[in-house]
């Protein structure tokens, strides 16, 4: 029996573990669930997994918690609460989904104190990702990836050697706006952005996946989590978004790792790895399908991939130069303020303008972070 820990629970990635834990209760207990701001979901969830501890991430909504939890598990918030909830001694896995920033110091605190961390939140590794590997390389932590590419990758290099390793393909459905022309997607509107082919995810990650700026995000990921240099990387469309990942091998063999679009099975694989759970969710069937699709990405069309060689080639603090712009950005886009294309115009502009610096601490990459987010918040 493994006891674990989620942070961000109330989210899509959140969600979806809930019912993983809840389908296979002998062989996980949870000891403690966190969220920011959605409580409802929170006491649905102490109701249906029975945790020790439930945590609001906010100081404000304590009193709200409180009372919504009642006497059935301790209630605690802040920040402070989740560092000690990860590092409690009985507790074996954390699965972090928090969306942000706020995911960086648990993550880190949860490696040092020696325990499993299914990953979800990107900005984690975005950020800190030199920080953060260090931190895994020290402790006895592990870090085990949950976003569906980089389980896929992950799967595919496990056991094998690295010198066998020539490459890594990330796959990308392409978004809603794939077969668009560039015009009609500097125009876009926030519903056409929302309207995702193949995945359910919340908004960010939804309209990131539309401008590709995802894809970005997830090279750097997977370069700091399997230590690839950039040009091991690359990016293939797959538009059904049935192969999330491959492994080139030197000698010209491809490994690709599929499934159903289904995040509850990364989600699963994070959790169990390294067993596997019998029924995480539904199987593949190949022949139904009848037609698998690729692409090479259109970079004239969708930028983002440029900026990710750029963060890519730059290292230190420039990944997150990237992630602050393109946070902003989308804020702004959906709040009416910039068209499509201008997220893409702010990021290239603020990775343009701030400096590249080194990746020494955690206080100095969020200083890049939040200079980052002043001037994408300026312009246009
Ligand atoms: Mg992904």
């Amino acid at each position: 029996m493994q006891k674990v820990v989620i942070l961000g629970a109330s989210g899509s990635i959140g969600r979806s573990a809930a019912s993983v834990l809840a389908a296979n209760p002998e062989r996980y207990s949870v000891y403690a669930l966190a969220a920011r701001n959605n409580l409802d979901e929170l006491a649905a969830q102490c109701e249906l997994l029975h945790p020790e501890v439930v945590i609001t991430a906010s100081e404000e909504k304590f009193p709200e918690l409180r009372q919504k939890i009642g006497s059935r598990a301790v209630t605690a918030c802040g920040m402070e609460a989740m560092l000690e909830a990860v590092i409690h001694p009985e507790v074996d896995i954390v699965l972090c989904a928090i969306i942000g920033t706020a995911g960086i110091l648990p993550v880190l605190a949860a490696l040092k104190a020696g325990k499993k961390v299914a990953l979800a939140s990107k900005e984690v590794l975005v950020l800190a990702g030199e920080l953060v590997m260090q931190a895994c390389a020290d402790s006895a932590g592990t870090l085990v990836p949950v976003d569906s590419e980089h389980s896929g990758v992950f799967q595919c290099l496990a056991g094998r050697s690295r010198e066998e390793l020539r490459k890594v393909w990330l796959t990308a459905s392409g978004g809603p706006f794939r077969t668009w022309d560039s015009e009609r997607i500097q125009r876009a509107t926030v519903s056409e952005a929302l309207a995702h082919p193949t995945w359910q995810m919340g908004r960010k990650i939804t309209i990131d996946s539309a401008s590709m700026m995802n894809k970005a995000l997830e090279l750097i990921e997977a370069r700091y989590l399997f230590d690839l240099q950039p040009e091991q990387l690359d990016v293939v469309i797959n538009p059904q978004s049935i192969v999330h990942a491959l492994a080139e091998l030197t000698d010209g063999s491809m490994l690709a790792q599929m499934s159903v679009p289904d995040m509850r099975l990364a989600i699963a694989y994070g959790l169990s790895y390294p067993a596997r759970l019998s029924k995480p969710g539904s199987t593949l069937d190949l022949a139904q399908m009848a037609k698998l699709e690729f692409f090479a990405p259109d970079k004239d069309k969708f930028p983002a991939l440029e900026f990710a060689r750029t963060a890519l080639q730059s290292g230190g603090t420039m990944p997150a130069v990237m992630n602050a712009a393109n946070e902003v950005a989308v804020d702004r886009f959906c709040a009416g303020e910039i068209n499509f294309g201008g997220i893409w115009r702010i990021i290239a502009k603020v990775m343009e303008a701030i400096p590249v610096e080194p990746q020494i601490s955690l206080e100095q990459v969020l200083e890049a972070d939040a200079r980052a987010r002043a001037l994408a918040r300026q312009l246009f």
